[in-house]
């Protein structure tokens, strides 16, 4: 019985995350998502709010569950008993990141695996920051989220003040 964990921030969820974690599924017969569950300086959802959207989206899978996790990821690995890490990779950037990551943890833990898989086509440019950016200019992100993160992005952003809203995001906008 083979149990992988796919850490993240997920803030939020998108359907990056989702074809990764469903492609897990078929890998591996448990599959937890690890939703790093600590306040985090830039993140937009709580950790609540987070958790609240991974479980809505995975509900009726019975290979997926969804845990919060703070502290070291292999510790989780250890407390929920996985011998595997999965993450998704996108654009070359993200791979050097992954690698130091990955040699880390298995620097940690040498019994625990890091798998990587690669994103589907559709899906390389996306990530929770670009939809954050393209959801606060309020363009339309239907095809990057499940329709409960789009009206909670729309909920979160409506209540905020522009100056709020501004913060850090500058790049979609020339
Ligand atoms: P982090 O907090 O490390 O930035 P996220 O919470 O955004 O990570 O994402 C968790 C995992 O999902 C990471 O391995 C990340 O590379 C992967 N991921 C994010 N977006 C995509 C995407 N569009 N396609 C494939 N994998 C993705």
């Amino acid at each position: 019985m083979v149990r992988a964990i796919f850490p993240g921030s997920f803030d939020p969820i998108h359907y990056g995350h989702i074809d990764i974690a469903l492609r897990a599924a078929r890998l591996f017969d448990e599959v937890i998502i690890a939703v790093y569950d600590r306040p985090l300086k830039n993140a937009l959802f709580s950790p609540e709010e987070r958790l609240a959207l991974v479980h809505q989206t995975f509900v009726d899978n019975k290979i997926i569950s969804i845990r919060g996790y703070s502290g070291l990821t292999v510790e989780f690995c250890r407390e929920v008993g996985a011998q595997v890490v999965v993450r998704g990779l996108r654009v070359f950037s993200d791979f050097e990141h992954e690698f130091r990551m990955a040699l880390a943890n298995h620097h940690l833990a040498p019994d625990v695996e890091t798998i990587a898989l690669i994103t589907s086509e559709d899906h390389t440019f996306l990530s929770s920051t670009t939809v954050r950016e393209i959801a606060s200019l309020n363009g339309d992100i239907r095809a990057m989220v499940p329709p409960f993160v789009a009206k909670a992005l729309q909920e979160k952003y409506g209540d905020m003040d522009d100056q709020i809203k501004n913060q850090s995001m500058t790049s979609l906008r020339d």
